[in-house]
This record gives structure tokens, sequence and C-alpha cells, in this order.
């Protein structure tokens, strides 16, 4: 989720209810938006690993979560299990320091308060002795307090305290961007990874917790509150999310194409029932689009879910938010439903070692959408949803830089990121790779990236990680091809590739103009008059004989992504207008 293009969309969507009714019932002492602050170390996720967090295999969290909307806290218990690589006398963890420890135990012995210490939203904990490589310890974190509240989720993160229309609770929260370090102790990169995570979210009386993984089951307190029981194995850092609200649930039962059964939820707000059985009807086709040309759903074992949220949406793992209100569009299926759940395959599956390379999430997210509409209507929907994503794409920084890099140093363009790119762009790179090597090796290329290996079945792989340079490797694999060019051009240069025309007598010549004169031997289809020929070009250039009189459109079907004059000033104009 999260692209600098979107936030018109949620203008008009259901978040700003909060603090409304916050106001009117008086509530001066909860927390506002954007309250309490975070220190930078906490708003930044990802970027390059402390040697001390690098040095930890996270194994497993056990997450107990209170959600207390009277004093919008949470209070919490966090079980966690590291396994140094190297011998270690600390445990260095990432929790905003909003969410003070109160307690801390290492492997059942309470340590004294000066034992640990948070200044600025990384935890560190000096362990009792020093634990050999490969000895695991188990810490045990009592911590709470008034967790950071949203502006505008997902665009930043924290937690959404909203009502639903009748007054009740609607709360979620989000952490693509600040990270997991602002709802639970975690290790804030992307390869912090734990191997399983169990949740018990205990939420006031009436009201369910819908969350990631397997449920587990409900616990009833003394005091009639309730405890929803939930593990995930493998979940992106920043997948665990909270959802409660008085919710209600379709469910039904999906036959795979691979032979297993997945079981699909969709957890909506109560009064929604026909639009939210419509938006239900989607998810089995849609499944059977990403099966089909992707592969297996990759969590089968454990659930389809989705989730109706006070925040437009995101991919957490099997609970993906969504909140787009059910917006009709032309294209007859529900884009935020449809990209959230691309993530399934592209984030939660192939999880970007590094941000630097989140093209791999959102430019395959944002391709799925024309993808899907060329599955289930053609190619005239299809141009019509890529013509739409070229209009965005902004050119100003590569989409990736080859080092590492924080979330915010790729989404925000303020902070030199390439931001709407990685979405757009990624996509216009993907449409012109499909084209080149063929439907078939692209989704082979795109089977291997995601799973590893090019006969995944339910059971023989598991979530891995991805970078660009797999990729690349991956397309050599599949094509014998060396397209080191094509990525060379398109992922480690701002400017576009520029196809030069000039008709002379009988003669039509095509050269490409690249940034740093980069060698781009990519071949373009060209219509004289009626016939369409495909033209190679490969030094880049290519002269072919033209009749004098004939009409010429040099890549009349848009196949390959290259600079146009045309949304340069139109691009321009918006600005302007602005
Ligand atoms: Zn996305």
């Amino acid at each position: 989720m999260r692209s600098i293009n979107l936030p018109r969309l949620f203008a008009s969507g259901l978040v700003g209810i909060s603090l409304i009714a916050a106001a009117a019932a008086g509530a001066a002492s909860l927390p506002k938006k954007g309250e309490p602050p975070l220190t930078a170390q906490t708003q930044r996720s990802g970027g390059p690993v402390d040697p001390d967090q690098a040095n930890l295999q996270f194994d497993s969290a056990d997450l107990s979560f209170e959600v207390l909307p009277e004093t919008e806290q949470l209070k919490a218990v966090a079980v966690e299990s590291f396994t140094p690589k190297a011998p270690t006398d600390k445990l260095v963890i990432d929790l905003d320091k909003n969410l003070e420890p109160s307690a801390i135990a290492i492997d059942g012995q309470k340590l004294a308060a000066s034992a640990w210490s948070n200044p600025d939203g990384r935890l560190t904990i000096t362990l009792p002795r020093t634990y050999a490589a490969g000895e695991r310890v188990t810490a045990t974190i009592t911590y709470g307090g008034v967790p950071h509240v949203a502006v505008n989720a997902p665009w930043d993160d924290g937690v959404v305290w909203s009502k639903t229309k009748d007054g009740r609770l609607w709360f979620a929260t989000t952490s693509e961007g600040y990270g997991c370090d602002i709802l639970w102790p975690c290790l804030d990169f992307p390869e912090g990874e734990p191997g399983k995570v169990a949740l018990h979210i205990t939420v006031p009386k009436g009201l369910k917790a819908p969350s990631n993984g397997v449920f587990q089951g409900i616990d009833t307190r003394p005091d009639g509150r309730e405890t929803w029981n939930w593990e995930i194995k493998h979940p992106n850092t920043y997948a665990i999310a909270l959802n409660v609200a008085p919710y209600e649930v379709i469910t039904a039962d999906y036959k795979s194409r691979f032979g297993n059964t997945i079981p699909m939820f969709y957890w909506y707000l109560p009064g929604e029932e026909e639009q939210a059985k419509k938006l239900f009807a989607e998810f089995a086709p849609t499944l059977d689009f990403f099966e089909s040309n992707v592969g297996p759903y990759p969590f089968g074992d454990e659930k389809v879910g989705v989730v109706e949220t006070p925040h437009l949406g995101m991919e957490h793992q099997t609970i993906n938010a969504y909140g787009n209100a059910y917006k009709k569009a032309p294209e007859g299926f529900d884009w935020l439903f449809q990209h959230e759940f691309s993530h399934e395959w592209f984030g939660n599956q192939v999880t970007a070692a590094n941000w630097d390379d989140y093209w791999i999430h959102e430019g395959y997210g944002e391709y799925m959408q024309p993808a899907y509409g060329l599955w289930r209507e053609g190619f005239a929907r299809y141009a019509t949803m890529m013509d739409d994503q070229r209009n965005k794409i902004v050119n100003a920084v590569p989409i990736t830089r080859g080092r590492w890099i924080t979330e915010e140093e790729v989404y925000e363009p303020s902070k030199g990121g390439p931001g709407g790119d990685i979405y757009y762009k990624g996509a216009w790179m993907l449409h012109t790779l499909r084209w080149l090597i063929g439907d078939k090796q692209f989704w082979d290329v795109t089977r291997l990236e995601v799973y590893g290996r090019s006969d995944p079945k339910p059971g023989n792989f598991t979530p891995r990680f991805g970078s660009t340079r797999d990729y690349e490797d991956d397309v050599r694999k599949v094509t014998g091809k060396d397209l080191d060019w094509f990525f060379d051009v398109y992922l480690r240069k701002a400017e576009l590739p520029e196809l030069v025309e000039a008709r002379s007598g009988d003669k039509l010549n095509l050269f490409w103009l690249t940034p740093d004169n980069l060698p781009f031997p990519m071949p373009v289809e060209v219509l004289v008059d009626d016939k369409l020929m495909k033209v190679d070009m490969p030094d880049g250039t290519a002269t072919i004989d033209v009749p004098a009189g004939a009409h010429v459109v040099v890549d009349p079907y848009a196949r390959v992504l290259k600079r146009s004059r045309a949304v340069e000033d139109y691009r321009a104009g918006l600005k302007l207008k602005q």
C-alpha cells in the first residue's frame, strides 16, 4: 500500500470519525492524531541493520494485547525467543518508547529495572550472562501505554481509534512506514521476521478481533472481555495488525486448482451485508487468477482473510485491510482489495530484504490490477488501466539505488525517494518485460521470484526474501538471456529511454537515446499503413524501408515504456494547476 497518489481517494474515506467522536464525548485528555510523538529511531524502518540485531535469529513471538478504548491505551506482554548467531550478553530490540516496559524477565528470571534502557526507541536489555551461539534466549517484556495515533493511516502509521455508525469501537493498526516497533517489540527491518507469532487480543465485550493466521479460539475473562487467539507462521514484520469492531463475518471454502481447500473470511461492519457479499464474491475469481498465473496461494494452510478497516488498506498477511467503502469502478472489480491481495504473493510470500527493492512488492502489486483486467476482459481494459498508470510516472529518482535504505527513503519523494514510481514505473517495466520475453516466460520468471522454485505446490515452499539481483538472475535462468541492459535503464536510471524517429525518403530511421548512452537493444513494433512489423534494434538503432507516402505509427500498442513528451507536458500542466 502507500502511494503518493492515493490520499485524494482517502480524503473522502472514513478516517476522521475518531477525533470527532472523541471531541463530542468531551474526551479532551485522549491522544490526538500524531500523538504521542515518535523518536526518529522509531519512525525509521529498515536501512543498514544494527550488528547486534543482525546477530539475532528471531524464532518466535507470543504477543498479548489488551485494547483499552476508554483511555486509548494498550497493555501488552511479549514473550520472544531469539537464537544468537555469535555469543552475546545483550538483546537489542526496537520498541517505541511510548510503550515503556514495566517488567522484563529473561528465561523466567526477572531483571532489575537497571538491566534495560530505552532512551530513543531502541530497547537494550543486558542479559544476566553471556549466551552462546545457538543458545536460545527468551525475553518476557511487559509493556504498554498510549500508542502513537496515526495522522493519516496507512500513509503514516499508528493506531486508529474510530467508531462505527452506531458509536461502537472500530480500531485498527498499521505499521508499514514506521515499522512494527510502534506496536510490539521487534526487529524493525524486513529480514527481522519472526518464525512464528501467536496473538492474544483482549477486547471489550461484544467486539471481535480478527487477526493474522489461524484462529485458535476465544477465552472469556472473568470481567466479560474476550481474548481472541491466533497463530501465524513467517509473518512480515509490518503484517502484524490488530483489528477490533463489532464485526460480522462471511466465510466459505475455496477449492484450489492445486488440490487444497482454503478457508476464506471477510469481516465487515454490521449493516453492510449486501455490499459485503458482493465484495466476498470477488475473492474466489481473484484467487483463481493469481493461482492460474503466479502459483499457489502462499498461506493456504492458514486462510484468506480480509477485514474492513477505518483506513484505506494494507497487506496484513492473511488479514488484509480493506477500507475502500465498496466503491465501484469501470473495470468491474475492487482495485483496493485486488491490490492488497496481490501482496500475499508480492510482499508476504516474497519479501524484499531491503526496502530499496520494494518495487518487487509495489510494481507487481500495481501491475496485477491491469493484468487482472486483461484476464477478465481482454486487451482494451488492460490498455485503459495501463494508460492511467503511465500518466503518473514521474522519473525523478531511480527505482533502485543499490544501497540499504529505509522505508521513508523509498516512499517519500520529500526524503529523496522514487515514491509512486515504485508502483507505476515498476508496473510499466513489467508490462514491457512481459512483451519482450512473452507471457509464458514472464509468468515463469514471476513464479521463480515468488517461490524460489519453478514447481510450487502447497507444502513445498515457505516465505522467502528476494532482491532485484535475484530477479535479474531469475530472468537469466528462464530466458537464457542477459537483460542487464533492460534493468540498468529502467531500474537504475531516473530518465526513460527515448525512441527517436526520423523519416528520410523511403527510409525510417530509429534510435534509442538513453541516459549516459547506455546500451538499449529494445525491439519495437512499427505499423506501416496496415502492416505491423517487429523491428529488432540490436545496437539500439534500425533503418527500415517505408514507402514515402505511407502512414507510420511506431509502437502502436504501447508495448514499451519510453519517454513521452506529451505525458511530460500533461504532468507539467497538472503541476501548474495546483
Ligand atoms: Zn501496495
